[in-house]
């Protein structure tokens, strides 16, 4: 065999995630590697919780960056957070959310599992009802943003119902974070966790995670040990936690959280506000373009997200063969369907640096001429 180096060709990425990661945050990852305990590297650390709190709209002290994929930072809401034995009302209206009844099954926790209709956000009055039937539940969980659907779900309601009930609530903001409202604090979110490689524009394998005061005081009344020790949210603060005082928990991926930081700066530099309206406004431009090509969305206006769209593939395309034409042809890739809409749909992401005009224009061209 005779190895070489890997140059991947560069392509535009308008899937569900990874997204097109902006140019000044792959030039923060080439510079030089330093120590993780560096002091200027810890000052960084500071910055970049600083910059988090930003997107987050959070106060919360407890609000770092987990080295590892969202999946992780999903994990570690909920083995910090979840006793073996407890009940949590688990929403289900994709694939994220099924994933979410297997962490707590594995921690030993029963799930309530409050199903709606892929396509569909979650419905306040089941959960209503879920807890009326189950006033015991420790904790609600849902997705913000559903990935495999394209459909965005009444956090900040949500959140109320928990709080109602006395329960405790963890938010999968994996795609929503940067792309569409998200408000922690005003909401009385938790515990929340969201992925690098979505509307942040970052690399893959970062897991931005944030607790509320009471979810601290929860993972600190715990009277079992928390059952991961790298996710173990009272030992990871000995590194990431009160100002300047950083001891060793594991070696951080040093890089990629320049990358991290540069991709909160640049969201910060932009304003969040008009990071969302930009995701909004790219979308009515592809929303546009797509209608006069023919191609219909699944998911209804009132609770589409503009970062993920699903659209019908038109009848008679031959799904594989139009993305492998605009692969091949355009360097652009878009989704696969899910689940129940594998073959059935697409998933055009505009997330974070994708969503340009450019991108939308390139989109639609190469759409347009692989279906013609
Ligand atoms: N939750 C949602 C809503 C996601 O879209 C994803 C990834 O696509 C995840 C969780 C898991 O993130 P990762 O693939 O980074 O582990």
């Amino acid at each position: 065999m005779n190895f070489t180096s890997f140059h991947p060709t560069p392509r535009t990425l308008m899937g569900p995630g990874p997204s097109d990661v902006s140019p000044r945050v792959l030039s923060a990852l080439s510079r030089p590697t330093i120590g993780h305990l560096d002091p200027e590297f810890v000052a960084m650390m500071d910055e970049l919780k600083a910059l988090l709190k930003y997107a987050f709209q959070t106060e919360n002290e407890l609000t770092m960056p987990v080295s590892a994929p969202g999946s992780a930072g999903m994990e570690t809401c909920f083995v910090n957070l979840i006793e073996p034995g407890e009940k949590v009302i688990v929403c289900v209206n994709g694939v994220f959310g099924t994933r979410m009844v297997e962490n707590v099954e594995r921690i030993g926790a029963t799930a309530i599992v409050v199903n709606d209709d892929w396509g569909k956000p979650v419905d306040l009055e089941k959960v209503k009802k879920a807890f009326s039937e189950h006033p015991d539940a420790a904790c609600l969980a849902f997705v913000h943003a559903e990935t495999s659907t394209g459909v965005l779900s009444d956090a900040k309601a949500l959140c109320q119902i928990a709080r109602d009930n006395g329960a405790l609530s963890i938010v999968d903001a994996v795609t929503s974070l940067g792309g569409v409202e998200l408000r922690v604090d005003d909401w009385g979110i938790d515990a929340v966790y969201s992925g690098s490689q979505k509307c942040l524009s970052c690399v893959p394998g970062i897991s931005p995670v944030s607790f509320s005061p009471k979810a601290v005081e929860k993972l600190k009344g715990r009277k079992t040990k928390v059952p991961s020790w790298f996710l173990d949210q009272s030992l990871v603060m000995n590194y990431w936690g009160g100002e300047g005082k950083r001891t060793y928990h594991h070696t951080a991926p040093v890089n990629a959280m320049y990358a991290l930081h540069e991709s909160l700066l640049l969201l910060k530099q932009e304003g969040l506000e008009n990071a969302w309206q930009r995701h909004k406004d790219q979308h009515e431009l592809l929303k546009k373009g797509l209608t006069e090509l023919g191609i219909e969305f699944i998911v209804d206006e009132a609770y589409r997200l503009p970062q993920l769209n699903t659209v019908v593939i038109p009848a008679g395309v031959d799904d594989a063969e139009v993305r492998g034409k605009l692969l091949n042809n355009y360097n652009l890739e878009i989704g696969a369907g899910l689940g129940i809409f594998a073959g059935k749909a697409w998933r055009i992401g505009l997330m974070g640096y994708a969503a340009r005009e450019e991108n939308v224009a390139l989109c639609l061209t190469a759409l347009k001429s692989a279906l013609a």
